[in-house]
């Protein structure tokens, strides 16, 4: 359901900071402006003009603070709607005041992401661009950064947005034959109409297949490392955090026993997960973190098994192998810089894997890159022209969308089915509607937007 009252949010992070800005959108904005902010020099508000001034408690009429603010009238600003913005100092207190004063004059505070809702409901941006503004403040890496702010400048809508015209015009066709039974659909209707389908298909297609890569490039990947006690585990684990470390915009999962650091290999944000945190005091504890570190090779997307080259392969490296069982697994063969003594077992020669040495460094690239190569083909991020869904969301009605104009294509097969055709394409035009946003559920939306801060 869309509303037009008017809402009001701080728009900065919790805390202490240089500034702090509040927003306040709708059509009360200005009214809203005009009750609590008192201009240095003038009366009123000029759009997209920033003002010099002091806010003040409209009931008091006590002064808050001095500040700065814009209002941006509809339809130019980021929700289509007047856009006020009172830029103040960044303090706790402050900030809730000036809010305490626009909600006072008459606004509603904002739900979370309220404000890219109304971009949205507004026509200003579809789903998939509404998505990419969350994208673009959770990303960690510049590869997923890009990706987002090719999907936030309208590349996948535009993609889709094609496929959308095409089958639009092949079910005008299929109508306009059904509305006129009398007529036969002519060779070349129902062969450029075909040829419109298969073509649709392939786009389609083509977006799904790069599913995992955008996925992997959103959300990052899960790495555990193991290995028995002194194969070297956090000598590497240091290794690639002092040459990789990336920003982590969440509170790292450090737990008692294992760590958890953000490394970023190329664009790709690798989770590393080591049992560090258990060190090499008592036998008994270090088994305990190594039992510890089995116990997460479910949930890791891709094991690194660090084994010492310099020992033979022992019982324990063994035991590690049985735990690591089928699951996604690259070796690293350490200490390359002492003598070889390791001999893998058979089972193992057909595992990716490299020789390395953390202490020197050599081979760690090779790693990496064995790593990197296990998620993500490596051209597809460089290229500007990468677009790709990188939600399960996305990904399910694309699903819809070509089951349908298969089954479209299976139909104008044999005889033409007009009825049926029509019915498909509606389909498909249905599920690509779903994810830029056109069909899309008012329950939907709330569960898209909640994951948004509130002030966004
Ligand atoms: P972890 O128990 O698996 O975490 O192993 P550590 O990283 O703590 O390393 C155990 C010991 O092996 C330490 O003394 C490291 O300095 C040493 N070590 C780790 N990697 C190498 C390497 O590549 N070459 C050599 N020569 N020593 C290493
Ligand atoms: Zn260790």
């Amino acid at each position: 359901m869309y509303k037009d009252d008017t809402i009001a949010a701080v728009s900065t992070p919790p805390g202490e900071g240089g500034i702090g800005i509040v927003r306040v959108s709708g059509p009360q904005a200005e009214t809203i402006g005009l009750g609590l902010f008192r201009f240095q020099r003038g009366t009123a508000f000029r759009s997209h003009v920033l003002h010099y001034g002091t806010v003040i408690d409209p009931a008091t009429g006590l002064l808050i603070d001095e500040a700065m603010a814009v209002l941006m009238r509809a339809p130019r600003s980021y929700t289509c709607e007047d856009l006020l913005e009172i830029h103040c100092h960044g303090g706790m207190l402050v900030v809730e005041q000036v809010l305490a004063a626009a909600l006072a004059g008459g606004a509603r505070l904002a739900d979370p992401g309220e404000f890219t809702r109304r971009a949205f409901v507004n026509g200003r941006i579809d789903l998939v661009q509404a998505e990419a503004v969350i994208d673009i403040i959770q990303a960690r890496t510049d590869a997923s950064l890009q990706l987002a702010q090719r999907q936030r400048e309208g590349a996948l809508s535009g993609r889709l947005a094609e496929i959308v015209r095409s089958l639009t015009r092949s079910l005008a066709m299929v109508e306009a034959y059904i509305d006129f039974p009398e007529e036969d659909i002519g060779e070349a209707d129902a062969g450029g109409m075909r040829r419109a389908v298969v073509a649709a298909l392939a786009e389609i297609e083509q977006l799904l297949a790069r599913f995992e890569e955008g996925r992997i490039l959103r959300e990052g990947v899960s790495v555990l490392i193991v290995g028995k006690p002194n194969a070297g585990k956090s000598s590497l684990l240091n290794r690639l955090l002092n040459e990789n470390r990336a920003i982590v915009t969440h509170i790292p999962g450090t737990t008692r026993d294992i760590i958890e650091e953000t490394i970023n290999l190329s664009g790709l944000a690798v989770r590393l997960l080591d049992t560090a945190g258990i060190r090499h005091t008592e036998d008994l504890v270090e088994r305990e973190g190594i039992n510890r570190a089995l116990e997460k090779i479910p949930q890791a997307d891709l094991v690194v098994f660090v084994v010492d080259g310099s020992r033979p392969f022992g019982e324990e490296d063994r035991f590690i192998l049985d735990a690591i069982g089928s699951a996604p697994v690259v070796v690293a063969r350490n200490k390359s810089d002492l003598p070889v003594v390791i001999e893998l077992p058979p089972e193992m020669h057909r595992l990716p894997q490299v020789s390395m040495s953390a202490a020197s460094g050599e081979g760690v690239d090779a790693l990496r890159a064995l790593i990197r190569s296990t998620f993500l083909r490596g051209e597809a991020l460089d290229s500007r022209e990468f677009v790709a869904i990188s939600r399960a969301r996305h990904r399910d009605a694309l699903v819809s969308a070509c089951a349908a104009l298969r089954h479209a294509l299976a139909e104008s097969g044999g005889d033409l089915r007009l009825e049926t055709l029509a019915i498909d394409l509606r389909e498909s035009l249905f599920a690509l509607g779903q994810v830029t946003g056109e069909t899309t559920t008012d329950d939907l939306l709330d569960i898209i937007f909640s994951s948004f801060c509130i002030g966004k």
